[in-house]
């Protein structure tokens, strides 16, 4: 599905729920003279409930507030996305380029994507992350420019049919819960690091406060935050790892080769990078990750001491 089709479909299943819904409303926490989080506050009122769920994506004004921002010490990425004609928006498969380059001809540890949509369109877009040298001048429009250039003939791609949009892809939090409240999806940082993809942990993340706020609303914070550790935190901390080092052109470059050498080891790559690795039958993968792990635990003072990225 394309974005907006999830989305509405998500907002349609909420309000059958019997969820209300208010636009264009900025909401901000309100904590109490004990630190509680209270309720939140709109420029329409003031409401007050037992637990505050911040769902507010990429760290701003509530996370401020809360003590939720990211870690500065911790990598980030950027994104942007639009859509364009194609002739082939109903592929089974979407296109990655792992080999971007910026106009100053520096790798990109990222990739540019197409993602068919069925609708006539494709999504195209690019990421990066914060770890690669000249990150902070990065210009992610001459990026995309420069992959839909690089894509037009072979995806026969009309022009840009809205003008890329840009956003943060927030890959670490400082605190995901506290007294009366928790983050969820990107504002708790749940972006896997070695692809950008967030949705699943937005969704896994409120299904889980969800159920647990529901069977009892007293300990549903505390055990939100040690379960969504228990799942999510080992593999983000190693992708956060591998970002540092991906950050280095050269190892980008020999990485690459080495990643997508054979369609085995693609596939191996693949697996490792969706976070697609099943506990019960680990395989190749789980065993390339298991290593991986432990040799990224063991150089990481050295990965952010000689970081690429000043
Ligand atoms: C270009 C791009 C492409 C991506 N592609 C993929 C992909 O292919 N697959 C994938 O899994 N992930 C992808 N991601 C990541 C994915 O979009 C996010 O992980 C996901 O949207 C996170 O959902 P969320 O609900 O946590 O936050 P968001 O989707 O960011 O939603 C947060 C909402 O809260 C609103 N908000 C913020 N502050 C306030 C406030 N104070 N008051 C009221 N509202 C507020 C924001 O305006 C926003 O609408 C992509 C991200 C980008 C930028």
């Amino acid at each position: 599905w394309p974005r907006r089709q999830l989305d509405t479909a998500l907002m349609d299943a909420a309000s059958e729920a019997g969820a209300e819904t208010i636009y264009d409303t900025e909401v901000l926490p309100v904590i109490d003279g004990e630190g509680r989080c209270v309720g939140v506050e709109t420029p329409n009122g003031r409401w007050t409930s037992d637990l505050v769920v911040l769902a507010a994506g990429a760290q701003g004004k509530a996370a401020r507030i809360l003590g939720a921002e990211r870690d500065l010490n911790e990598p980030y990425g950027l994104a942007i996305r639009t859509y364009a004609e194609t002739p082939r928006h109903d592929e089974t498969h979407i296109e990655a380029c792992l080999t971007l380059r910026d106009e100053n001809n520096v790798a990109v540890p990222g990739y540019g994507w197409l993602f068919p949509a069925g609708d006539g369109t494709a999504n195209i877009g690019c990421g990066a992350l914060s770890t690669m040298k000249g990150f902070k001048s990065l210009n992610l429009n001459k990026l995309c420019d420069a992959y839909h250039k690089q894509m037009l003939e072979s995806w026969d791609l009309g022009p840009y049919l809205e003008r890329p949009r840009a956003w943060r892809l927030p890959m670490s939090a400082q605190k995901r819960h506290g007294p009366g409240w928790v983050a969820v999806g990107d504002a708790a940082g749940l972006i896997n690091p070695m692809n950008g993809e967030g949705i699943d942990y937005g969704l896994e993340t409120g299904m889980l406060i969800a159920d647990l706020f529901n069977s009892d609303p007293g300990t549903a914070a505390a055990t939100y935050d040690r379960k969504v550790g228990e799942r999510f935190d080992g593999f983000l901390r190693t992708g956060r790892r591998f970002s540092f080092l991906i950050g280095h052109q050269a190892i980008l470059r020999g990485g690459l080769r080495l990643a997508v050498g054979t369609e085995t080891i693609a596939r191996i790559t693949l697996q490792v990078m969706g976070n697609l690795i099943d506990s019960d039958t680990p395989g190749a993968a789980g065993r390339v990750m298991s290593i991986g792990d432990k040799l990224l635990a063991a150089v990481d003072p050295l990965l952010r001491r000689t970081r690429a990225a000043t």
